[in-house]
């Protein structure tokens, strides 16, 4: 073996794949039962339907470089992200664009008009200084929008004041003052057209990639852990950066998510991908109706019911899934300890969204285990 990588998640698997195509040989170990990571998805078995286990995963990038890496693995459909909010039992379409604001404020304001509104309405705090997620989004959109949009939304899935969160959480979605309600702003969107699991295990596939599952690094019980394996050849680390240091920084903070799945005697629950709940009276966060993200398997997907997915948000502890890091001062002086640490440990590399406590989207997580591959480990 020439290189051991620990978790099968895009990064993982992404530096395994570089490393056994320039003829390295590599043991990927992960402890979960399959390959893959979060964005790991399975048809669920009564209808067919593919359900991302790990919560809804949509693939979109601007990185040509990654847009070329992932189709030599799988092409994907035309899929175009769009989401919709219910606010008081009302629906708007996201991102905030001039339809939500037409449609909050009963009115037809024109592009022009409806930045002069805001620009009134945000006059509270300027964007550039804004110290935190609450007066960002009132600087980005004004007060009536923010409180009715983002303010319970936030506090729902934070579980954290938006006071207290960065600004940079809210800079993820864009305002538009034109119609156009797509999600995403990226060059390239679109989702796998055999599925999530199909793209992961060919990239896996060859002869010089030998994957174990349910095999923990931290499991001295198994031959490949940690104690055995640091020193001896290189590594590449994918699960938690604290969890490697025995969290003797302070664990860092992260959000898990909940997930209640159904399925249901019915062809069509709510018409689109995913409903946001933008108030603080409805528990969940949003909805998930996974037939609506492959239009195109119409023909094979059941006609009489259909599976949803409502998704909910806390704290995780040491024993939950991290999911989003939360970033809070504390963590981000832990974050900074634990990267002097990581320097410090002979070969061994740590990458992805666990590995640097960062929220990473799929391209970026190959994006970055391309730089991996290309500047330090090729
Ligand atoms: P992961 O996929 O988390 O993989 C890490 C792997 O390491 C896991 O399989 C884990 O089991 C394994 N591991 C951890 N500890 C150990 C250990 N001790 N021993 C062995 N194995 C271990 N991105 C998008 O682009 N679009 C989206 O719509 C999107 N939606 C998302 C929704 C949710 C709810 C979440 C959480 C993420 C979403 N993402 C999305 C991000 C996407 O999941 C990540 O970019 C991607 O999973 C990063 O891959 P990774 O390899 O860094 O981490
Ligand atoms: N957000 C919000 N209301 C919404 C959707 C998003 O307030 O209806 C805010 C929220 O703070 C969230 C951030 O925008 O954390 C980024 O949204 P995104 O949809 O990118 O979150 P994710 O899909 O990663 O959970």
């Amino acid at each position: 073996m020439d290189l051991l990588v620990v978790g099968s998640g895009f990064f993982g698997l992404t530096i395994a794949e570089r490393a056994a195509a320039s003829d390295r040989k590599v043991t990927v170990i992960d402890r979960r039962p399959h390959i893959g990571g979060n964005a790991y998805s399975e048809d669920e078995p009564n209808t067919g339907i593919e359900v991302h286990r790990y919560g809804a995963h949509l693939f979109h990038t601007s990185n040509p470089g990654v847009w070329e890496y992932v189709n030599r693995f799988t092409t994907f459909t035309d899929y175009v992200h769009r989401v919709y909010t219910n606010h008081k039992g009302v629906v708007y379409p996201l991102p905030i664009n001039l339809g939500t604001i037409n449609q909050f404020f009963n009115a037809a304001y024109s592009p022009d008009g409806a930045r002069a509104l805001v620009q009134e309405l945000a006059g509270e705090f300027d964007a550039k200084d804004a110290a935190n997620l609450e007066e960002k989004g009132i600087a980005l959109i004004g007060r009536p929008l923010y409180e009715a949009f983002i303010r319970d939304y936030t506090a729902k899935q934070w579980q954290t004041d938006p006071k207290n969160l960065p600004a940079e959480v809210i800079s993820r979605l864009p305002v538009r003052y034109n119609y156009d309600n797509r999600y995403f702003n990226d060059t390239w969107e679109g989702l796998p057209t055999d599925g999530y699991t199909a793209w992961l295990e060919r990239m896996a596939d060859h002869p010089n990639i030998e994957v174990k599952l349910d095999t923990d690094f931290f499991d001295e019980s198994q031959p490949l852990n940690k104690g055995t394996t640091v020193g001896q050849l290189p590594i590449v680390y994918t699960g938690p950066v604290d969890r490697y240091f025995d969290y003797t920084e302070g664990a860092l903070s992260w959000r898990t998510l909940d997930f209640e799945q159904e399925v249901l005697e019915v062809a069509d629950f709510q018409g689109t991908p995913v409903m946001n709940y933008a108030d603080a009276d409805v528990p969940y966060t949003r909805i998930h109706e996974f037939k609506h993200f492959h239009p195109e398997r119409a023909d094979r997907y059941p006609t009489d019911r259909t599976v949803i997915m409502r998704e909910f948000s806390r704290f995780a502890s040491r024993e939950d899934e991290p999911y989003y890091p939360v970033n809070t001062a504390e963590d981000r002086n832990g974050l900074l300890a634990y990267r002097e640490l990581a320097k410090s440990e002979k070969d061994v590399l740590f990458g992805g969204r666990l590995g640097t406590y960062q929220y990473l989207d799929m391209h970026m997580a190959i994006g970055s285990a391309l730089s991996m591959w290309n500047n330090q480990l090729q």
